[in-house]
């Protein structure tokens, strides 16, 4: 079946010349679909079954490019654990085009590990099918906890061996999201002092993110603060599942506020503010609990670049102004957080002390050794009656005199606790992308082996529901098991 149907409208390529350098994917030996996402393929107007084909896998390999496309490498700078790289860019990656989806969003679709680009500074340009495996199911994972996030629309292996700590099978991921517009894509402009091009990208950010600020007296100030909340609202959902990024990098942090790139990112077990999983992060500048206090610092270095669009005449005016906003995202972040924690908790009618009632929760597990996805699953089934999380903590004190005021404030609740019960569950998670579960299904993918990957996937899709004879999919890993470790750039 001849794959067709790619309604490619690149606005990216036509209208931001100088922000790339066209680009070919790589000639790969033999590509060859590893798995494509049916429902997102359908979502994009394309056909699933003509994808699944050696004519789609050159295609999502960045071998061939399909009529329409006009590939490229995005340039973009970043701060990498706070260190400034004038020149990053998309170093194993290249953009296809931008699709209008059958609800009218338009969708970047890229391709992560094509080949070598002219940013690959010393990469060899390559991804391997273990980390592209990970981004996919994590990706989907996210998605389907209904937190913002690219995700993956295939798998492909390229038919070469890539060199790792050994060989192993080349992949390649294809891609698709709101845009791959990022904070380091407006510092490799700012940094070189090319205002002009800082706004060219900004009022095409606004138009493609943020339409209704197109014609406002301070659209720049405007886009400032709309990425702030979006994402202080992203971070907050990553909180409420305990989703730890890993590389916060601003390369890594969207204008869309789509979670972007998993690296070394993965879902903590027991709560614990400084968990940390990446190999680098001796400093746990990512840990869980530093995650908002790094999107602001991030939002900072974004503000930064818009000064001089803020206030042209008049750049004190320009700083104080952004200063504002981003002195403000503590409480943009606090707001959202409480929103989440309230829909975990059950609390549909918010009031003051909400904020201050699931910080209490936070502090009374702390050191608990309490599963994090299990606990809010217990407080529900204590809520419909059940034996609850009080079994969880090594030493229940501090969760009892907690669980009294949740009780008081429960009471000012108009749902019944059955209803109020289910609402948690539709909040909280049954099941997320445990480690030992992932590490598990890639090494079986390495090994050709897909099916404990494909059941894996198959739970996350729906993450909220109990599924029977899945239950080894919900429990934490086994107390045994060695620390988890993740890597960048892998
Ligand atoms: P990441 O840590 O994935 O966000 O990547 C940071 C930067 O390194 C980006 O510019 C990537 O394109 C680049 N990069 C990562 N891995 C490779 C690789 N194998 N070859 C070339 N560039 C890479
Ligand atoms: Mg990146």
């Amino acid at each position: 079946m001849a794959v067709s149907g790619f309604q490619f409208d690149n606005t990216y390529a036509v209208q931001l010349e100088g922000f790339y350098v066209p680009w070919q994917g790589e000639a790969f030996p033999a590509p060859s679909i590893v798995r494509v996402n049916d429902t997102l393929a359908r979502d994009l107007g394309l056909d699933p079954a003509a994808l699944d084909s050696p004519e789609g896998a050159a295609i999502l390999s960045g071998k061939t490019p399909p009529e329409g496309a006009t590939p490229l490498a995005m340039a973009y700078a970043g701060h990498q654990f706070g260190g400034f790289s004038p020149q990053l860019g998309d170093g194993r990656a290249i953009l296809l085009g931008e699709i209008i989806d059958t609800k009218g969003a338009r969708r970047d679709l890229h391709l992560k590990g094509s080949g070598r680009t002219p940013f690959s500074r010393g990469g060899d340009g390559k991804a391997v099918l273990g980390p592209v495996l990970r981004e996919y199911l994590i990706g989907e994972a996210m998605h389907a906890l209904g937190i913002p996030t690219t995700r993956a629309l295939a798998a492909v292996t390229t038919g070469e061996d890539v060199m790792r700590e050994g060989p192993k099978p080349g992949a390649v991921l294809a891609r698709v999201a709101a845009s791959h517009l990022r904070v380091g894509t407006f510092q490799f402009f700012a940094a070189r002092r090319e205002t002009e091009m800082v706004r060219k990208l900004a009022d095409y950010a606004i138009a493609r993110h943020y339409p209704d600020l197109v014609g406002t007296d301070a659209p720049y100030l405007g886009l400032l603060e709309r990425v702030a909340e979006a994402q202080a609202a992203l971070v907050a959902r990553w909180m409420g599942v305990g989703f730890i990024h890993g590389v916060m990098n601003t390369d890594n942090m969207t204008i869309s506020g789509e979670t972007i790139d998993y690296g070394p990112c993965a879902f903590m077990d027991s709560y614990a503010p400084g968990t940390v999983f990446s190999s680098i992060d001796h400093q746990g500048r990512y840990a869980y609990g530093n995650q908002p206090v790094m999107a602001q610092w991030n939002l900072a270095r974004f503000a930064e670049t818009l000064v001089p669009l803020i206030s042209p005449d008049d750049p004190d005016r320009g700083v104080s102004l952004a200063t504002e906003v981003i002195d403000r995202f503590p409480t943009m972040y606090s707001d959202a957080w409480t929103a989440v924690m309230c829909a975990k908790l059950g609390l549909a009618e918010a009031r003051d002390e909400d904020t201050d009632l699931a910080r209490a929760l936070f502090e009374a597990m702390e050191g608990q050794g309490v599963d994090f996805t299990l606990f809010f699953r217990g407080l529900a089934d204590g809520v419909r009656g059940g034996a609850g999380a009080r079994a969880l903590f090594d030493d229940p004190a501090g969760y009892d005199s907690w669980h009294e005021a949740y009780t008081l404030r429960q009471s000012h609740e108009t749902a019944t606790p059955e209803a109020r019960a289910d609402a948690m569950d539709r909040a909280n998670p049954l099941y997320i992308p445990r480690n030992h579960l992932v590490e598990a299904a890639l090494i079986a993918a390495e090994a050709g082996d897909l099916g404990p990957f494909n059941r894996l996937l198959d739970v996350l899709e729906t993450p909220f529901e109990h599924r029977e004879g899945r239950e080894d999919y919900a429990a934490p890993a086994p107390a045994d098991a060695d620390p988890y470790v993740t890597f960048c750039g892998t």
